[in-house]
């Protein structure tokens, strides 16, 4: 082939086929873009390397259109959490409610009234606007919320701990993930660990023993991500919280997850609730908004007026403070909670997490045929029946019976682990990723969260294509 001319950079501008990817993405980065292209290009066009055709201005408009789409493509993505894990840390945990979602949208699009008492017309503190909702719900006195469950212990520690000693149970020292351990957390806050009892047996005198004059509070975490079974022993939060009155120092508990409602009444496990914890006598309690609460990434610090008072002068309140969205969102999940009855379908995460096995079975069979279809011969579709989580450490042991679209490559075991993988993958890379998991050389689509189900069905296609190269 002989040497083509590049077109220039204005001709590829003007060009017809140009003009949407002008419109769509502005003249600066599309200018940009056929520069690169073009410097690519004038090496490989200067030896004849390349043909009329592919040096076209239609043809490099393409070429600019693909990059461009890559280049913009938002990094943030929604996609299909079908790993059975409902509260799932990696994906965003709690899906809100919508009505948090308009309260976010409004807060997003007006002024409001973050931190401005309406009735005096002065400077308002932001905790207020849920406060009463949560004394109303939860019997304490007053609350804080801040960015997340590990920034509430780490504030309430530091604020009541700090320069002193901080007693715990051995069975207590939990790592949460993420480089979230108590000790650490404790050194963090500047309060001094004294751990008291073994791994498996805590007992009220060890408590006794270990409290002196330096000691600053009592602390309680609850271990929501194992469980110790066999020869155990822990003092129970009335008898810890009578002991640290008797002592005259604060108990404070971190829940976790800390629910508002028996979940047992959707047929979930027993966790405890933070009325409960409060009743028991614990001082201060901490747990996370976006667990089973369901709301917005926060954390709440519940409890005594006088001690929460204490925490929210501590200045470090001021650099784990929530935004408007997060405050707008929770207050909306939180006015649900006044309606106990219709919890159950008005709040996004407790109805997936109580869907019933029967209707994740009929999904599953209504979906085994079109899935079928787009993966061809060299897949095996089937429903079963499978096990999800709750997630996010909450009741680790518990099990949710779910139903799930299971793929066995039906290819010879040892091409199957590769064809699962380039199918995981495919999944991956469809418009919405659909998340999965591969377990005993299958993938497993649990659809308990499968809810825009005309959406997922709308994309099959785009997987037929990626399948077939996977075959
Ligand atoms: C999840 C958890 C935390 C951390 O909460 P985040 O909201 O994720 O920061 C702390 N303590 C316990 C016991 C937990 O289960």
């Amino acid at each position: 082939m002989t040497a083509v001319r590049l077109p220039s950079v204005d001709r590829l501008l003007r060009h017809p086929a140009a003009a949407p990817l002008l419109e769509r993405h502005g003249r600066d980065i599309l200018l940009k873009t056929f520069r690169e292209l073009l410097d690519e290009l004038r090496e490989p066009a200067r030896h004849g390397q390349l043909s009329e055709v592919e040096l076209s201005e239609a043809v490099l408009a393409g070429r600019a259109g693909e990059r461009l789409a890559v280049l913009t493509q938002r990094q943030v993505r929604r996609v299909f959490n079908l790993t059975g894990t409902v509260l799932h840390t990696n994906l965003g945990r709690a899906l809100l409610p919508e009505e948090s979602i308009e309260a976010i949208t409004l807060a997003a699009r007006y002024p409001l009234n973050l931190e401005f008492d309406l009735s005096t017309g002065k400077r308002g503190d932001r905790d207020d606007l849920i406060a009463g909702l949560i004394r109303e719900l939860t019997g304490a006195e007053a609350v804080t919320v801040v960015n997340n469950n590990a920034a509430a212990v780490l504030l309430a520690l530091n604020s009541l701990g700090a320069r002193k000693e901080g007693v715990i149970s051995r069975g207590e020292l939990i790592e949460i993930g993420g480089a979230f351990r108590i000790p650490d957390i404790m050194a963090r806050a500047g309060v001094k660990l004294v751990e008291v009892g073994t791994t498996n047996r805590t007992h009220a005198k060890d408590y006794e023993a270990a409290i002196t004059e330096r000691t600053g509070l009592l602390m309680r975490v609850h271990t929501s991500n194992y469980t110790v079974q066999g020869f155990t022993s822990s003092v129970s939060t009335p008898d810890l919280a009578a002991i640290a009155r008797t002592h005259s120092v604060p108990l404070l508990e971190d829940l976790g997850s800390g629910s508002l409602v028996d979940l047992t009444r959707w047929g979930l496990p027993k966790e405890p609730t933070v009325q409960e914890a409060l009743r028991d006598g614990a001082d201060i309690v901490t747990f996370s908004g976006d667990k089973l609460l369901g709301g917005p990434q926060c954390g709440l610090i519940v409890g005594h007026k006088d001690l929460i008072a204490r925490i929210k002068k501590n200045p470090l309140k001021r650099a784990l403070r929530v935004d408007k969205l997060t405050l707008a969102a929770l207050e909306a999940v939180l006015a649900l909670y006044r309606d106990p009855d219709r919890l159950g379908e008005r709040l996004t995460s407790l109805r997936l997490l109580s869907r019933p096995q029967t209707d994740i079975q009929q999904q599953a069979s209504r979906l085994v045929a079109p899935l079928s279809q787009v993966l061809g011969e060299g897949w095996l579709v089937s429903t079963e029946a499978t096990l999800g989580m709750i997630g996010s450490g909450t009741q680790p042991v518990a099990r949710l019976p779910s139903a799930a679209l299971c793929l066995r490559p039906t290819s010879s075991k040892r091409l199957r682990g590769r064809a699962l993988r380039r199918l995981e993958e495919a999944l991956r890379q469809l418009p919405i990723p659909v998340i999965g998991r591969i377990d005993d050389d299958a993938l497993w689509l649990d659809l308990r969260q499968l809810d825009d189900e005309p959406s997922f069905l709308a994309q099959l296609p785009a997987l037929a294509l990626v399948a077939e190269g996977a075959a």
